[in-house]
């Protein structure tokens, strides 16, 4: 866990490195605006969690924390400041602070704050499903693909969800029909391999093995992509 701390004041600076450290998180440290506006710019993933103060030199803190929510929208941040008026605090809020800390503080305060933060942005996360190089987010309908983004419809959708809570598992035309279609078609029907069939082109990517397989007269299974995609013998 590394905690990105934003603070002007070299006294509270310190005073947050040892206490964080000592509870065993990883410190970074921005004295001033600009410094964290350019580390708030960079692409990401180093941060799992943000202090930052609202009274900064140089870039304002406000609009530090709009560059982040713009940049990281699932990194959490929480507001450290001198600043209690209430309008700040619910400008902060409002502008996607996951909380608001107001000095001077009880550090033992800070990290349940700390821990509730970490705790909500997990819960997002898992709204997640992955199967190797495929990701389905449960809260915005997207699918993704080493990292390129599949639009799909709602129906594309709850197959592919079906599929990806039964990874390596083969699907009957009729399990996937009753999950997938509320209502019964005729067991003749073509419509679970006319819908695979949208899915797999969607899902084709140049340069990587197609996951869904077709296993003749007893379904579909979706194969992690590392598995080899051929119903030929192993080599
Ligand atoms: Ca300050």
């Amino acid at each position: 866990m590394n905690i990105l701390v934003v603070e002007d004041d070299a006294r509270i600076t310190s005073f947050l490195v040892k206490g964080l450290k000592a509870e065993g998180y990883a410190v970074s440290t921005a004295a001033d605006g600009d410094e964290a506006r350019e580390l708030a710019e960079m692409p990401g993933g180093e941060y799992d969690l943000v202090l930052l103060d609202l009274g900064l030199p140089g870039t304002d803190g406000r609009r530090v924390l709009q560059v982040l929510r713009a940049r990281h929208p699932a990194l959490p941040v929480i507001i450290l400041t001198a600043r209690e008026d209430l309008d700040t605090k619910v400008w902060g809020l409002d502008a996607g602070a996951a909380d608001y800390v107001t000095k001077p503080f009880a550090f033992q305060e800070l990290l349940a704050r700390i821990r509730a933060a970490l705790r909500t942005r997990d819960q997002a996360v898992a709204h997640q499903l992955s199967v190797s190089d495929l990701r389905l987010d449960l809260l915005t309908k997207v699918a993704w693909r080493a990292g390129r983004r599949i639009d799909l419809s709602v129906r594309e959708w709850s197959l592919l969800e079906f599929f990806m809570r039964h990874p390596d598992q083969v699907l009957s035309r009729e399990q996937i029909l009753s999950h997938v279609w509320e209502v019964g078609f005729e067991p003749g029907s073509n419509v679970v391999d006319v819908y695979v069939g949208y899915l797999r082109r969607k899902l084709n990517t140049p340069g990587l093995p197609a996951l869904l397989q077709a296993l003749r007269g007893a379904g579909y299974r979706l194969l992690p992509s590392d598995a080899p995609s051929s119903s030929g013998p192993p080599p």
